[in-house]
């Protein structure tokens, strides 16, 4: 819209987008409104809305991710977990904890002692998603009560992954963050149930998924009217898992900067998952800071012998200061320097080898 549109010819444009069974998504910044349209484009008459009074341009984003896009929202988007803020300019925001809620005295010993190394966010899966029914299945709702009263406990804002549609409610109820986990990347109804109940998500990208694939359905959460999305790189693999490696997942750097190009959302790294070994993760938690992430998910546990999953990749308390040091001092340098972490660098890409 031109800057001078009213409310009257806003609204004008909302009706005609619902009169052709479309929805409208608006988006409005201190200067102007731009108006997202949400469904199949080809329905409506593009020519009939330009011409409408205070219309400034009509134009069709070639990306399947259309209200992800920079060119529909160029800004950085912060989103805000309690009174942390992840994204844009802020300091990385770093989530730790362990990979599962074991009891409320694990979880309790672990969160002081993530909270004194100066971690934001805590973390702890009740629904886990285990390959072997044989394993270790999560606590489920015993789990996120434990993990809202340490937080309580301790004033830090929690986040636990949500595996079904069906525990949406509950987790919302008991986090102040919804975690989708790789495997469930692609279901359509957990995203858009949880998109629905309004928290932060942290969406993590399949371990298979193409970018413009993740993208897509994370546009999902964005479309069912929640931008408070947190995007999540953990690590990927060819599909089968076909080659040989001595890491868990190969995990994406690339996949930075190219999102915090492709949008304004913030991008976080899991590199507990990505590596599966404890060895690499200070290695590549500076890598991705380097790279320009805007923070870390970490698993932690202070008694790694004891712990009921993933224990080979679970990080002691006392190396997480160090990753929290060091991720400060990496993204300081950066911002103060003349290199951008990303957004503004041309599209200058070259395939030729
Ligand atoms: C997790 O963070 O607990 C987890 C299971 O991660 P992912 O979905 O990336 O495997
Ligand atoms: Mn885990």
């Amino acid at each position: 819209m031109k800057p001078t549109a009213t409310k009257k010819d806003v609204q004008q444009v909302i009706r005609l987008i619902k009169a052709a069974g479309l929805r409208a998504d608006v988006s409005s910044g201190r200067f102007q409104t731009v108006i997202g349209i949400v469904g199949d484009e080809k329905k409506i008459n593009f020519d009939q809305i330009k011409s409408l009074t205070g219309v400034y341009d009509v134009n069709r984003i070639q990306v399947p991710y259309r209200l992800m896009s920079r060119s529909y929202i160029s800004h950085d988007i912060v989103v805000k977990v309690g009174d942390v803020s992840i994204g844009g300019n802020e300091e990385p925001v770093i989530i730790a904890g362990p990979c599962s809620i074991e009891s409320y005295e694990q979880m309790f010993r672990i969160a002081k002692k993530v909270k004194e190394a100066g971690c934001h966010i805590l973390r702890g899966g009740a629904y886990k998603p285990r390959t072997s029914v044989h394993s270790f299945q999560g606590l489920g709702l015993d789990g996120l009560k434990h993990l809202h009263n340490v937080g309580k406990d301790l004033g830090i804002p929690t986040v636990s992954e949500v595996r079904s549609e069906f525990d949406v409610e509950m987790v919302a109820k008991y986090c102040d963050m919804l975690q989708i986990g790789a495997r469930n990347m692609y279901n359509q109804d957990l995203i858009e149930a949880a998109a629905k109940q309004g928290k932060p998500i942290l969406f993590k990208r399949g371990f298979s998924a193409q970018i413009d694939e993740y993208l897509s359905f994370a546009e999902r959460i964005v479309a069912n009217g929640n931008k408070k999305l947190v995007l999540c790189e953990r690590g990927i693999m060819p599909l089968g898992g076909s080659f040989k490696s001595q890491t868990r997942f190969t995990l994406d750097l690339n996949a930075i900067p190219v999102l915090r190009k492709e949008t304004p959302f913030p991008v976080i790294v899991d590199p507990s998952h990505g590596t599966g070994r404890k060895d690499l993760i200070i290695p590549m938690s500076r890598s991705s800071i380097a790279a320009g992430a805007h923070g870390l998910m970490i698993e932690v546990h202070d008694r790694p012998q004891e712990a009921l999953s993933d224990a080979n990749q679970a990080l002691a308390p006392e190396d997480l200061t160090k990753i929290i040091m060091i991720s400060k001092l990496i993204h300081q340098t950066i911002a103060q320097s003349e290199v951008p972490f990303s957004g503004d660098i041309s599209n200058g890409a070259s395939h030729d080898h």
